[in-house]
């Protein structure tokens, strides 16, 4: 038995090794069209490749996968992220836990991964011929039994980017974190959270490039220009707010408002904000009922306009691909092309930043190698 894997990256050394761990005998080739295997795990991660997540942190599967989130909590009960974390320790790569839950070879390398899958090759006896791009893995089927496409993301819709944003005032604050916002795009249901980092482009860090992965082709569909509102305190009841800056208002009377800082924001940055709405030197006895609807709605709701996308320099993914519906939701078989799989960022899953990836790739690339086997079940 002959089994093509078409692609050399993540998903496809896994899978190739997977096969051989399940079937010996079975002939197994990886078919790269690059001089180089395993390319992007060379580089992911800045270099350290962060191979998976705990999930410690994520209470919803769609919450890390925007995309194809159902499939993979069917398949993670076959090989889920605590089994990955085995497999790699299993294979002589020790990991770490961060404390933002993602997951590094503990050398902080992502050679310690290559070294791995290298290795595996070579034990197994999987063939590698590089510099063979195949225009259509269907045509491989005559000669082998069966073919995995594994050729990556690319030509779909970007899914991890940052956002321009057409204001110099803003970009002056460069290198400012708000440690805990709420960003969404108003008039859809996308939305996310976590810390904001202030680019002199536009904005960045966690709750931008998740709200990008979670809105990435309604933005493409928007020519990347839309409007963005930033909830400043993380808190969703606007009464709370108003509540908390009532109190800091009593306390501070004689302060000028630029003066106090609530929610702990950056002085920079909440100054930014007062000066939006002309109220900083106003001492906070002096701000009525009005004033008090104005701040709560500028720590709440502030208004910008998307005006672009920056890529993201470490995590570029894309959506887009083989439409799951067009394949095995068991084995990943093609429901066109019988003994046609697929595994990886080919298929239209897609992971937020922070390892979700890859887990992606061990995932799908296992359940293939299984699907295989299980098909030459007497
Ligand atoms: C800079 C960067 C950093 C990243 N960091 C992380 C990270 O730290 N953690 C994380 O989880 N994710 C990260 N990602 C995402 C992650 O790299 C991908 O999700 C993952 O590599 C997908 O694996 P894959 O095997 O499906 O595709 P790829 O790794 O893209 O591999 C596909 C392979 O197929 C080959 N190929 C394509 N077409 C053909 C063809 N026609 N014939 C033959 N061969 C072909 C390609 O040359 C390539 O070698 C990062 C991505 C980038 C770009």
């Amino acid at each position: 038995m002959k089994t093509a894997i078409v692609g050399g990256g993540a998903a496809g050394f896994f899978c190739a090794i997977r096969l051989k761990e399940l079937m010996p005998g079975m002939e197994v080739t990886i078919l790269e069209q690059q001089r180089r295997v395993l390319r992007k795990v060379e580089i992911s991660g800045g270099g350290r490749c962060n191979c998976t997540n705990t999930f410690a942190d994520i209470s919803d599967l769609s919450q890390a996968y925007p995309r194809g989130h159902r499939l993979l909590k069917r398949l993670f009960k076959q090989f889920g992220p605590e089994d990955a974390f085995r497999w790699f320790e299993q294979h002589g790569v020790p990991l770490v836990v961060q404390p933002d839950q993602c997951v590094f070879p503990a050398a902080q390398d992502s050679h310690a991964i290559i070294q791995c899958f290298l290795g595996e090759a070579r034990r197994h006896g999987i063939g590698i011929r590089l510099n063979c791009k195949v225009e259509d893995p269907r045509q491989l089927l005559g000669s082998y039994d069966f073919v995995v496409v594994t050729t990556g993301g690319g030509g779909g819709v970007p899914s991890l980017f940052t956002f321009n944003i057409a204001d110099t005032e803003l970009h002056g604050l460069m290198g400012t974190v708000a440690e805990h916002v709420l960003s969404s795009i108003p008039g859809t249901k996308f939305r996310a959270e976590g810390p904001l980092l202030i680019t002199h482009w536009g904005m960045s860090g966690p709750a931008i490039l998740k709200l990008s992965s979670y809105a990435a082709r309604y933005l493409a569909e928007h020519a990347y220009q839309a409007p963005l509102s930033i909830n400043w305190t993380g808190e969703t009841n606007t009464e709370l707010v108003r509540t908390h800056i009532i109190y800091i208002l009593r306390e501070n009377e004689a302060k000028t408002l630029a003066g106090v800082r609530p929610y702990s924001l950056n002085a920079r940055l909440w100054h930014y904000l007062l000066a939006k709405i002309g109220l900083g030197d106003r001492r906070c006895r002096e701000i009525g009922p009005k004033q008090l609807s104005r701040l709560t709605e500028l720590l709440t709701n502030d208004q910008y306009r998307i005006s672009g996308r920056y890529h993201y320099k470490e995590e570029f993914v894309t959506c887009g691909g083989i439409p799951l519906d067009t394949v095995n939701s068991h084995t990943l078989e093609s429901k066109q092309a019988p003994r046609l799989y697929y595994a990886g960022e080919v298929l239209d899953i897609d992971g937020i930043t922070g390892g979700f990836n890859f887990q992606a790739a061990w995932t799908t690339a296992d359940a293939v190698a299984r699907g295989i086997a299980f098909s030459l079940l007497p």
